[in-house]
């Protein structure tokens, strides 16, 4: 009966309204991939010491998700670098707001972490330029002006994603993956919290925090072809190292994927809440980086994947609509003879002359000194496809305890929590992490209470979503 009553239901519909009402509920989605593989020679990020490319291993990219249902439009960037510069996805948004009308506000740009991509921003970037310019005349590591090519190409992305929309079906769910990623922070017999001890280490007494074993799925087909594939993991990408620009384990999880995804499918990778999460399993002595390990990883997530494909829900009713809030984030303060020093510091810096905490600090107060205010304007966006599918966007290397919070209060099944988007203002911990210290700490610019902050807007307007 139900099934005759909507049958003559959707003829009338389609009797009073050819196609515009029918497919005004579709959901429609266009994807698109970019290199954005900067010149050979970049200087590289990841780490504190000045690292030189040498060459390309798998090429970087820029890849697009546009989302439209109704008058809804969404953009959904995946870079494969290690942060996005908000100065970057600011100019990468009005660019591609100027081309395709979608609102800048509706456009989330993510950077997957990746250790072996350009370093093109921020104080460590300013400093080893600078001493170029002093000691050279000019930068020979920066040919090109790649902050402007990066936001242009990845505006170039989302137009594409935009003009290639059709009509998908599209099925979510979560998966669960075990043993490959683990908090990286342990409580030590001598009462400290320490990151990354070491493999083996007799001292470690147990992890200081949680892993978030969830693997977060949304799967967009067209008609019978795979469109995109949208994988959402907790797990730091620094597994490669060296000097070959890589896209790290998301390169091999793409390449176990490609039978599934065809010609055309791109898998695409958000990175989960990861900032105290890694590859390395303290108890046990193998190799820590390597393409190796890299490969192993993105391998065992994608059958990982492969395995939870049938399982996924077909969400039949689409509901696409996004919102945004701005929380306005103290930022740490230091006095004027603490940034003298700061400055002195820096000369030190990727050397053995000063302790590794002294360097990570020395570059937090520079990066703070960067910024234009004591208040971080930190961006929380939260995008409903459907009553049981929402993803989140949040800026910096959020802490995993965070992510798992969001999730624990979302009245979505599927809640997919995505951090260094649009934004890379270094780690944000919990009050607890603060009070127990170590480098994460060190290296983070807000003051504790900002990651809690993130929290309570995220979970605000995802209730907001679902009340509507
Ligand atoms: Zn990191």
């Amino acid at each position: 009966m139900k099934q005759a009553l909507f049958t003559l239901f959707s003829i009338c519909i389609v009797a009073m309204a050819p196609e515009m009402q029918l497919y005004a509920t579709e959901l429609q989605a266009g994807v698109a991939v970019v290199d954005i593989t900067p010149p050979l020679g970049c200087r590289m990020a990841g780490y504190f010491n000045e690292r030189l490319n040498t060459g390309t291993h798998d090429p970087l990219q820029a890849k697009a998700l546009v989302l439209h249902q109704e008058d809804e439009w969404a953009a959904l960037v995946f870079c494969d670098l290690v942060g996005i510069a908000r100065s970057v996805s600011e100019r990468a948004r009005r660019l591609a707001a100027e081309k395709t009308g979608i609102p800048a506000a509706n456009m989330l740009i993510a950077a997957t972490h990746s250790h072996t991509g350009p370093l093109y921003a921020g104080a460590l970037r300013q400093y080893f330029h600078d001493r170029a310019v002093a000691a050279k005349g000019a930068d020979p590591q920066e040919k090109i002006d790649y902050p402007a090519v990066l936001a242009a190409k990845i505006a170039e992305a989302i137009d594409k994603a935009a003009r290639s929309v059709r009509p998908v079906a599209l099925s979510a769910g979560m998966a669960r993956q075990e043993g490959l990623s683990f908090n990286r922070r342990f409580h030590m017999k001598d009462g400290t919290v320490q990151f990354n001890p070491g493999k083996l280490n007799p001292n470690i007494v147990r992890p200081a925090g949680p892993i978030d074993p969830d693997v977060g799925l949304l799967r967009f087909r067209a008609g019978d072809k795979e469109l995109a594939l949208l994988t959402v993991f907790a797990l730091h990408l620094d597994t490669v190292g060296g000097t070959e620009y890589s896209a790290d384990y998301p390169f091999y999880l793409e390449r176990k994927l490609q039978p599934l995804l065809g010609a055309e499918g791109v898998s695409l990778f958000g990175a989960g809440t990861c900032g105290d999460i890694n590859h390395i399993d303290v108890s046990k002595k193998d190799p820590q980086k390597g393409h190796l390990e890299a490969g192993r990883i993105g391998t065992t997530l994608g059958d990982t994947v492969m395995k939870a494909l049938p399982k996924l829900r077909p969400q039949r009713s689409p509901r696409l609509a996004i919102r945004r809030t701005i929380v306005q984030a103290p930022l740490q303060k230091y006095s004027a003879e603490a940034i003298a020093q700061a400055r002195k510091d820096m000369a030190k810096i990727g050397t053995r002359e000063l302790p590794f905490l002294k360097q990570v600090e020395a570059y937090k107060i520079l990066s703070l000194q960067m910024l234009p205010s004591d208040i971080l304007p930190m961006e929380v966006q939260v995008f409903r496809l459907s009553d049981e599918v929402a993803i989140v966007g949040l800026p910096g290397e959020i802490f995993v305890d965070l992510g798992l919070a969001i999730k624990k209060a979302s009245p979505f099944p599927v809640t997919l929590v995505i951090e260094l988007c649009n934004d890379a203002p270094g780690y944000v911990p919990t009050v607890k992490a603060f009070k127990e210290g170590s480098y994460e700490t060190v290296n983070s610019r807000i003051q504790p209470g900002g990651g809690e902050k993130l929290v309570e807007a995220a979970t605000r307007l995802l209730k907001e979503l679902v009340d509507r």
